[in-house]
């Protein structure tokens, strides 16, 4: 019997102990809800200060040497955000090239591939200013561009 008793005071214990556990869980998972959702509040109320004050600082009601500054901030990165739209949009419209194949049957061809000499550039010309060439091949390109807009490689 005392063998027994064992066995049932253990399952019994297992039984308090899972219950202890997802009560626990439960509470913890409520708790974190609430101060995420705090979290949040506060950091929508900072938003909207902020915006506050950059509006007064545009209206010159603010002067505060900090908050100028962080005004400036803000403009720079609306402008970079509003260039890198732009970038976004014309990549999301860049379109498959089909690659060359050996036999020379080239489909339409308006962007020049590095392997097929450019008529005009010799390849080996040093990159003209503010212009790089891809390092798979060899499209010249914006020194701003990310990927070559011939074939995809990230350049940065
Ligand atoms: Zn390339």
């Amino acid at each position: 019997m005392g063998f027994l008793d064992q066995i049932s005071k253990t399952l019994t214990q297992g039984v308090d102990r899972a219950k202890f556990e997802a009560d626990k869980f439960q509470k913890t998972t409520r708790l974190q809800g609430e101060v995420n959702e705090f979290r949040r509040q506060v950091d929508m109320k900072l938003m909207e200060l902020g915006q506050r004050a950059y509006d007064l600082q545009r209206a010159g009601q603010i002067s505060a040497p900090s908050i100028t500054e962080l005004a400036a901030a803000v403009d720079q990165l609306r402008s970079t955000l509003v260039m890198k739209e732009e970038e976004l949009k014309v990549s999301q419209n860049d379109v498959f090239e089909e690659p060359m194949t050996p036999a020379g049957v080239a489909p339409s061809q308006q962007v020049p591939i590095a392997y097929d000499t450019p008529p005009a550039a010799p390849p080996a010309a040093p990159p003209a200013a503010g212009l790089k060439a891809c390092a798979s091949c060899g499209f010249q390109m914006p020194a701003t561009a990310m990927f070559c807009p011939s074939c995809g490689t990230r350049t940065a």
